[in-house]
């Protein structure tokens, strides 16, 4: 079999089914990734939600023994929200960050590897191939800048030249030896945006981040949002986006396809109505984003956090009846800060009422409230 022409035929079909950008690298072990990986770690840099097994992120034939190959796809998605509602005062708004706008990715990235499988299927029989996204064990950024989609850039996503780094990433590993592709030599030069306006510090200068002080990991923790970050969240319900926005390799790039559908109004909620939502209307309005995957307490509380930002003293009723009746302490506790938040001094009487009531990780939080509101 010709695998050059093969491997063309691929990438005409890929570009057929909605694939952006498709490379091609071999199954070798990631050996630079491994280091990486380690210093990472041992910095306490990691997230806690990527894969722990060094060996089983570096080395592809773990995952599938027979594998010659790894096929990296990149699919693009839209960065501008057309018909987006105002946030006003009185009519506050979060937001979701871009890479969970539309359906989740992880369907949408997993039906097109399922497609590019099938037809290779039929070409070769008795391979074998094993796909995956995001949540599967390999790299999704190692993989793809190998396989020449892109370089890494300061923010520490993969830079494509046609999709910025506004992209959803996959690979599938393969039995058959397609000849591999060379990796995009290319840099950020003296570039430091994304550096300079991270509002946490997080990306360290060399493509790495710190996930610990990063706003897009801390919107999905489920506890209590430590103090130095409440500030800095805004109003992002999930996900941050500030260093891709402010990256000048992404101008001028929107990518549509006609399988992203985007809601404006889910994905810039009012943030009141999110307070005392149910897990049915979570689930009915928000089930289908990739944002939903920690379930809607996270959310809730980066809700009430956001109205603090806004010092929104129109959600006091609201924050006051969830501070009285929500049963989960961590939202109750949150809800009274926020309150301390808005109102200052003013929030005295309320939160002094209501003190004893309450137990003492949700104490804690009121003290707070009072003591870092704003006057
Ligand atoms: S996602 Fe936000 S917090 Fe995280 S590194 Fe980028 S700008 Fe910083
Ligand atoms: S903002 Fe500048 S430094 Fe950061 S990734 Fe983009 S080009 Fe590189």
């Amino acid at each position: 079999m010709d695998l050059h022409q093969f491997k063309q035929d691929v990438i005409d079909y890929a570009h057929q089914i909605g694939i952006d950008s498709i490379g091609f690298t071999t199954a070798d072990p990631f050996d630079e990734l491994k280091q990486k990986l380690v210093d990472y770690h041992s910095k306490g840099y990691a997230s806690g939600f990527e894969e722990s097994d060094i060996q089983l992120r570096t080395e592809p034939k773990l995952s599938l023994p027979t594998a010659r190959s790894i096929i990296a796809i990149a699919v693009g998605y839209p960065n501008k929200l057309k018909g987006a509602p105002r946030s006003r005062r009185g009519d506050r708004r979060g937001m979701f960050a871009r890479a969970s706008w539309g359906q989740d990715y992880h369907n949408l990235m997993r039906k097109r590897l399922d497609k590019l499988a099938e037809y290779i299927e039929e070409r070769v029989p008795d391979v074998e191939m094993k796909s995956m996204v995001d949540t599967g064990v390999l790299s999704d950024r190692a993989v793809a800048e190998r396989a020449g989609l892109g370089y890494t850039g300061r923010n520490g996503f993969v830079i494509n030249p046609d999709l910025g780094t506004w992209t959803y990433l996959g690979e599938m590993l393969v039995s058959i030896p397609f000849p591999p592709d060379d990796p995009l030599i290319d840099s950020c030069g003296d570039c430091t945006m994304c550096v300079d306006r991270c509002p946490t510090g997080a990306l360290v200068g060399n493509g790495q981040l710190n996930a610990q002080k990063c706003i897009s990991f801390l919107t999905q923790t489920k506890g209590y949002l430590q103090d130095e970050y409440r500030y800095k969240i805004g109003n992002r319900l999930y996900g941050c986006d500030t260093c891709q926005q402010v990256c000048p390799r992404n101008r001028g790039i929107n990518t549509q396809h006609d399988d992203i559908v985007l809601e404006p109004e889910i994905l810039k909620p009012r943030l009141v109505p999110l307070l005392k939502m149910s897990n049915r209307e979570f689930k009915n309005n928000y089930g289908h984003l990739a944002g939903a995957w920690r379930g809607k307490k996270p959310i809730q509380r980066n809700a009430i956090i956001a109205l603090a930002h806004f010092k929104e003293e129109t959600a006091i009723p609201d924050l006051q009846e969830v501070a009285l009746t929500d049963p989960r302490p961590m939202i109750r506790g949150t809800a009274y800060w926020a309150i301390g938040q808005i109102l200052g001094d003013e929030a005295k009487l309320f939160i002094e009422d209501h003190y004893n009531e309450e137990i003492e990780e949700v104490q804690q939080e009121m003290l707070k409230g009072l003591e870092m509101g704003r006057n």
